[in-house]
Protein backbone atom coordinates (compact mmCIF):
# COMPACT_ATOMS: atom_id res chain seq x y z
CA UNK A 1 0.00 0.00 0.00
CA UNK A 2 1.23 3.33 -0.74
CA UNK A 3 -0.28 7.24 -0.34
CA UNK A 4 0.69 9.76 -3.02
CA UNK A 5 0.16 12.96 -1.77
CA UNK A 6 -1.45 14.96 -5.02
CA UNK A 7 -2.28 17.91 -3.56
CA UNK A 8 -1.18 19.29 -0.16
CA UNK A 9 -2.24 23.14 -0.37
CA UNK A 10 -4.52 24.92 1.61
CA UNK A 11 -7.46 26.92 0.05
CA UNK A 12 -5.03 29.92 -0.76
CA UNK A 13 -3.41 29.29 -4.84
CA UNK A 14 -0.12 28.11 -4.74
CA UNK A 15 2.21 27.91 -7.43
CA UNK A 16 4.11 24.78 -5.39
CA UNK A 17 1.01 23.10 -3.82
CA UNK A 18 -2.55 21.40 -5.35
CA UNK A 19 -5.64 21.66 -3.34
CA UNK A 20 -6.22 18.97 -0.93
CA UNK A 21 -5.91 14.91 -2.72
CA UNK A 22 -4.43 12.46 -1.64
CA UNK A 23 -4.47 9.15 -3.35
CA UNK A 24 -3.85 5.88 -1.76
CA UNK A 25 -3.19 2.51 -3.86
CA UNK A 26 -4.06 -0.20 -2.32
CA UNK A 27 -4.20 -3.98 -3.90
CA UNK A 28 -4.24 -3.01 -7.08
CA UNK A 29 -6.98 0.20 -7.19
CA UNK A 30 -6.13 3.95 -6.63
CA UNK A 31 -8.63 5.60 -4.13
CA UNK A 32 -8.83 9.11 -4.24
CA UNK A 33 -9.68 11.28 -0.88
CA UNK A 34 -10.66 15.01 -1.59
CA UNK A 35 -10.35 16.74 -5.34
CA UNK A 36 -8.94 19.85 -4.94
CA UNK A 37 -7.61 22.27 -7.46
CA UNK A 38 -5.16 20.40 -9.84
CA UNK A 39 -5.79 17.22 -8.68
CA UNK A 40 -6.00 15.75 -12.67
CA UNK A 41 -2.29 17.89 -13.40
CA UNK A 42 -0.44 15.86 -10.23
CA UNK A 43 -2.55 12.90 -11.10
CA UNK A 44 -0.85 12.99 -15.13
CA UNK A 45 2.91 13.33 -13.44
CA UNK A 46 2.32 10.10 -12.16
CA UNK A 47 0.44 8.69 -15.17
CA UNK A 48 -2.76 8.27 -14.01
CA UNK A 49 -5.95 9.93 -15.93
CA UNK A 50 -9.29 9.93 -14.56
CA UNK A 51 -10.58 6.88 -16.11
CA UNK A 52 -8.36 4.90 -14.02
CA UNK A 53 -9.52 5.76 -10.47
CA UNK A 54 -10.92 3.34 -8.97
CA UNK A 55 -13.27 5.41 -6.60
CA UNK A 56 -13.55 8.87 -4.84
CA UNK A 57 -13.82 9.79 -1.19
CA UNK A 58 -14.55 13.03 0.22
CA UNK A 59 -13.96 13.99 3.89
CA UNK A 60 -16.10 17.06 3.65
CA UNK A 61 -18.06 19.34 1.25
CA UNK A 62 -15.78 22.52 1.94
CA UNK A 63 -15.17 24.01 -1.60
CA UNK A 64 -10.92 24.09 -1.15
CA UNK A 65 -11.69 19.80 -0.83
CA UNK A 66 -13.86 19.33 -3.89
CA UNK A 67 -13.28 22.22 -6.81
CA UNK A 68 -12.17 19.94 -9.38
CA UNK A 69 -14.44 17.35 -8.89
CA UNK A 70 -16.21 18.86 -11.82
CA UNK A 71 -12.96 18.23 -13.58
CA UNK A 72 -12.86 14.64 -12.35
CA UNK A 73 -16.72 13.85 -13.66
CA UNK A 74 -16.07 15.74 -16.77
CA UNK A 75 -12.50 14.16 -18.04
CA UNK A 76 -13.51 10.53 -17.17
CA UNK A 77 -16.57 11.08 -18.97
CA UNK A 78 -14.94 12.18 -22.14
CA UNK A 79 -11.58 10.02 -21.86
CA UNK A 80 -13.53 6.54 -21.48
CA UNK A 81 -14.73 4.81 -24.16
CA UNK A 82 -17.10 2.88 -22.24
CA UNK A 83 -19.70 4.19 -19.91
CA UNK A 84 -17.55 4.52 -16.68
CA UNK A 85 -19.47 6.13 -14.16
CA UNK A 86 -17.13 7.84 -11.30
CA UNK A 87 -18.26 6.30 -7.82
CA UNK A 88 -18.19 9.04 -5.33
CA UNK A 89 -18.45 8.42 -1.26
CA UNK A 90 -19.10 11.45 0.54
CA UNK A 91 -20.60 13.00 3.95
CA UNK A 92 -24.62 13.64 3.75
CA UNK A 93 -24.91 16.37 1.17
CA UNK A 94 -22.36 15.19 -1.35
CA UNK A 95 -25.54 14.21 -4.10
CA UNK A 96 -26.63 17.57 -3.68
CA UNK A 97 -23.33 19.21 -4.72
CA UNK A 98 -23.12 16.82 -7.45
CA UNK A 99 -25.91 17.04 -8.77
CA UNK A 100 -25.26 21.03 -8.86
CA UNK A 101 -22.27 20.35 -10.67
CA UNK A 102 -23.72 18.23 -13.27
CA UNK A 103 -26.25 21.07 -13.66
CA UNK A 104 -23.74 23.51 -14.30
CA UNK A 105 -22.18 21.41 -17.10
CA UNK A 106 -25.13 20.74 -19.31
CA UNK A 107 -24.13 23.42 -21.51
CA UNK A 108 -20.79 21.43 -22.03
CA UNK A 109 -22.72 17.90 -22.26
CA UNK A 110 -25.29 19.05 -24.60
CA UNK A 111 -22.13 20.10 -27.15
CA UNK A 112 -19.98 17.24 -26.35
CA UNK A 113 -22.93 14.61 -27.02
CA UNK A 114 -23.97 16.62 -30.10
CA UNK A 115 -20.53 16.83 -31.72
CA UNK A 116 -19.50 12.85 -30.83
CA UNK A 117 -21.92 10.21 -32.07
CA UNK A 118 -20.15 7.87 -29.89
CA UNK A 119 -20.75 9.64 -26.51
CA UNK A 120 -24.38 8.21 -26.27
CA UNK A 121 -25.06 9.14 -22.56
CA UNK A 122 -23.90 12.01 -19.99
CA UNK A 123 -21.09 11.58 -17.77
CA UNK A 124 -22.20 9.07 -14.95
CA UNK A 125 -21.51 9.78 -11.13
CA UNK A 126 -22.85 7.32 -8.69
CA UNK A 127 -22.57 8.98 -5.21
CA UNK A 128 -23.25 7.18 -1.95
CA UNK A 129 -23.74 8.88 1.10
CA UNK A 130 -21.87 7.00 4.10
CA UNK A 131 -21.98 8.01 7.60
CA UNK A 132 -20.13 6.86 10.62
CA UNK A 133 -19.67 3.40 10.63
CA UNK A 134 -20.34 2.30 7.45
CA UNK A 135 -17.98 0.29 5.82
CA UNK A 136 -17.23 0.31 2.05
CA UNK A 137 -16.03 -3.08 0.25
CA UNK A 138 -13.72 -2.31 -3.05
CA UNK A 139 -12.32 -5.61 -3.31
CA UNK A 140 -9.25 -6.31 -0.92
CA UNK A 141 -9.96 -2.91 0.27
CA UNK A 142 -11.90 -2.04 2.87
CA UNK A 143 -12.69 1.49 3.96
CA UNK A 144 -14.32 2.23 7.26
CA UNK A 145 -15.66 5.46 7.94
CA UNK A 146 -15.69 7.82 11.28
CA UNK A 147 -17.02 11.24 12.63
CA UNK A 148 -14.29 14.52 12.30
CA UNK A 149 -14.95 17.42 13.90
CA UNK A 150 -14.77 20.76 11.52
CA UNK A 151 -17.66 22.15 12.97
CA UNK A 152 -19.74 24.31 11.37
CA UNK A 153 -19.04 21.92 8.71
CA UNK A 154 -20.93 19.48 9.43
CA UNK A 155 -20.94 16.20 8.91
CA UNK A 156 -17.45 15.85 8.33
CA UNK A 157 -15.62 12.15 8.06
CA UNK A 158 -12.49 10.86 7.99
CA UNK A 159 -11.44 7.21 6.41
CA UNK A 160 -9.69 4.38 7.16
CA UNK A 161 -8.44 2.32 4.27
CA UNK A 162 -7.52 -1.34 5.04
CA UNK A 163 -5.65 -3.97 2.57
CA UNK A 164 -3.81 -6.81 4.04
CA UNK A 165 -2.13 -5.86 7.33
CA UNK A 166 -1.69 -2.50 6.39
CA UNK A 167 -4.20 0.69 7.31
CA UNK A 168 -3.72 4.13 6.17
CA UNK A 169 -6.26 6.98 8.18
CA UNK A 170 -7.10 9.96 5.61
CA UNK A 171 -8.74 12.34 8.60
CA UNK A 172 -9.26 15.73 6.39
CA UNK A 173 -10.01 18.61 8.61
CA UNK A 174 -11.30 18.09 11.94
CA UNK A 175 -9.80 19.00 15.28
CA UNK A 176 -8.83 15.80 17.84
CA UNK A 177 -11.69 14.17 18.73
CA UNK A 178 -12.98 10.73 19.66
CA UNK A 179 -14.08 9.90 16.21
CA UNK A 180 -10.77 9.93 14.55
CA UNK A 181 -9.26 8.14 17.56
CA UNK A 182 -10.99 5.61 16.82
CA UNK A 183 -10.04 5.78 13.52
CA UNK A 184 -6.32 6.25 14.16
CA UNK A 185 -5.86 3.15 16.40
CA UNK A 186 -2.86 1.10 15.61
CA UNK A 187 -2.95 2.69 12.00
CA UNK A 188 0.45 2.29 9.92
CA UNK A 189 -0.46 5.90 8.92
CA UNK A 190 -1.90 9.11 9.84
CA UNK A 191 -2.64 11.95 7.34
CA UNK A 192 -3.63 14.84 8.95
CA UNK A 193 -4.13 18.61 7.33
CA UNK A 194 -2.21 20.85 10.10
CA UNK A 195 -1.90 24.68 11.21
CA UNK A 196 0.17 26.23 12.90
CA UNK A 197 -1.25 28.11 15.75
CA UNK A 198 1.30 30.90 16.63
CA UNK A 199 2.01 31.78 12.56
CA UNK A 200 -1.89 32.26 12.33
CA UNK A 201 -2.05 34.07 15.66
CA UNK A 202 0.50 36.53 14.19
CA UNK A 203 -1.39 37.14 11.15
CA UNK A 204 -3.77 38.43 13.25
CA UNK A 205 -6.52 39.02 10.76
CA UNK A 206 -9.84 38.11 12.26
CA UNK A 207 -10.88 35.42 8.91
CA UNK A 208 -7.58 34.03 9.40
CA UNK A 209 -8.22 33.74 13.59
CA UNK A 210 -11.32 31.86 13.02
CA UNK A 211 -9.66 28.68 11.43
CA UNK A 212 -8.07 28.12 14.90
CA UNK A 213 -11.21 26.51 15.97
CA UNK A 214 -11.62 23.75 13.53
CA UNK A 215 -8.19 22.42 12.33
CA UNK A 216 -5.72 20.41 14.45
CA UNK A 217 -2.41 22.21 14.74
CA UNK A 218 0.76 20.41 14.62
CA UNK A 219 0.90 19.36 17.82
CA UNK A 220 -1.98 18.14 18.29
CA UNK A 221 -2.25 15.87 15.22
CA UNK A 222 0.89 14.48 16.99
CA UNK A 223 -0.78 14.30 19.99
CA UNK A 224 -3.71 12.26 18.30
CA UNK A 225 -0.82 9.88 16.36
CA UNK A 226 0.79 8.98 19.70
CA UNK A 227 -2.51 8.58 21.81
CA UNK A 228 -3.37 6.08 19.31
CA UNK A 229 0.21 4.14 18.66
CA UNK A 230 0.01 5.25 14.81
CA UNK A 231 3.55 4.51 12.95
CA UNK A 232 3.79 7.32 10.93
CA UNK A 233 2.28 11.03 10.84
CA UNK A 234 1.77 12.53 7.07
CA UNK A 235 1.29 16.29 7.61
CA UNK A 236 -0.42 17.90 4.77
CA UNK A 237 -2.59 21.30 3.95
CA UNK A 238 -0.35 23.31 5.60
CA UNK A 239 -2.35 26.43 7.26
CA UNK A 240 -0.49 29.67 6.59
CA UNK A 241 1.76 27.57 3.85
CA UNK A 242 4.27 26.67 4.76
CA UNK A 243 7.25 29.10 3.70
CA UNK A 244 10.44 27.40 1.83
CA UNK A 245 13.29 26.74 4.62
CA UNK A 246 10.48 26.84 7.78
CA UNK A 247 10.36 22.55 7.24
CA UNK A 248 11.97 22.33 10.71
CA UNK A 249 10.02 24.92 12.59
CA UNK A 250 6.94 22.78 11.23
CA UNK A 251 8.92 19.15 12.02
CA UNK A 252 9.84 20.25 15.89
CA UNK A 253 6.56 20.78 17.33
CA UNK A 254 5.83 17.54 15.88
CA UNK A 255 8.50 15.64 16.76
CA UNK A 256 7.85 17.17 20.20
CA UNK A 257 4.70 14.91 21.25
CA UNK A 258 5.22 12.21 18.62
CA UNK A 259 8.43 9.70 18.56
CA UNK A 260 7.31 8.07 15.35
CA UNK A 261 7.94 8.86 12.27
CA UNK A 262 6.74 12.31 10.89
CA UNK A 263 6.28 13.18 7.46
CA UNK A 264 6.11 16.86 5.69
CA UNK A 265 3.60 16.14 2.74
CA UNK A 266 5.11 17.61 -0.52
CA UNK A 267 3.13 17.74 -3.61
CA UNK A 268 3.51 13.74 -5.41
CA UNK A 269 5.84 12.32 -2.07
CA UNK A 270 4.78 8.91 -1.92
CA UNK A 271 4.57 7.40 1.65
CA UNK A 272 5.20 3.43 1.15
CA UNK A 273 3.76 1.16 4.10
CA UNK A 274 5.01 -1.92 2.61
ZN1 LIG B 1 -12.42 22.26 5.66
ZN1 LIG C 1 -9.41 22.35 3.93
Amino acid sequence: MEIVLLGTGNPLPDPRRAGPASLVRAAGRDLLFDAGRGVLLRAAEIGIGAPRLDSVYLTHLHSDHLTDLNDLITTRWTLSFAPSPLEIYGPVGTAAVVDAILSSLAADIGYRMAHHRDLTEGPQALVTEVTPGTTIERGEVTIRVGATEHKPVHPSIGFRVQAADKSVVIAGDTLPCEGLDELCRSADAYVQTVLRADLVRNIGVPRFLDVLDYHSSVEQAAQTARRCGVDTLVLTHYIPSMAPGTEEEWLAPARAHFSGRVVLGDDLLTVSLD
